[in-house]
């Protein structure tokens, strides 16, 4: 049975995660301070609702064929306790296996590298779809909207699933206990973040 968010149940979404993963110290500075990040982000939160807006006639037919998929839901709200996740998922793709997999659009370039904050975000989708379609899923599917909608396919495996739960668990820990996490080990990272005045 599916179990719906009554709002008080306390969840992240998966783009806090991915903050949380990119780097500990965002989840500190935006949840425990309400220090807002840089307006410049704007802009790409701007171009994804652009895109968000676009998709939905641009690839139907043609994503249906390519990935072998019979049947998607589009847009669709799902939630966890358990995990303790809410998020929006662009598409939920119906494949011929009887299984089903998350399709994520991304305004950014395809690169053979696949980005551990692309990853963790489409794993929290693959769980949030197996909860509450109590279907299996697999594999998930990311599209660069920069390279001509090519495709990015993601087989999951038991790791990820652990590491994405567990990273949901350090954004909580942050969160309700309050405190000052570990700076990321990139510090190419610290370069232009609109924390980098504060962060010591
Ligand atoms: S300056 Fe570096 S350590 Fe500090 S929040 Fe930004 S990325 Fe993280």
């Amino acid at each position: 049975m599916t179990v719906f968010d009554n709002e008080s149940t306390p969840m992240v979404t998966p783009s806090e995660v991915i903050e949380h993963v990119y780097c500990p110290r965002f989840t500190y500075y935006m949840n425990c301070l309400n220090i807002p990040q840089h307006e410049g982000l704007r802009y790409k939160v701007l171009k994804g609702r652009t895109l968000h807006e676009k998709r939905e006639t641009a690839n139907r037919d043609y994503l249906r064929k390519k990935l072998g998929c019979t049947d998607k839901d589009i847009s669709v709200y799902l939630t966890s306790r358990n995990i303790g996740v809410r998020g929006m998922i662009d598409e939920v793709l119906y494949l011929s296996d009887n299984t089903l997999a998350p399709l994520d659009y991304k305004y950014a370039e395809y690169t053979d590298y696949t980005f551990e904050t692309h990853r963790v975000q489409s794993t929290l989708y693959a769980l949030l779809i197996m909860e509450n379609y109590q279907k299996p899923v697999h594999k998930g599917f990311i599209c660069y909207a920069k390279s001509e909608n090519r495709i990015k396919e993601i087989v999951y495996t038991e790791k990820d699933f652990c590491y994405a739960k567990g990273a949901v668990r350090e954004v909580f820990d942050v969160i309700l206990r309050g405190y000052y996490p570990e700076r990321t080990q990139w510090q190419n990272r610290c370069i232009d973040c609109c924390y980098r005045n504060i962060c010591v």
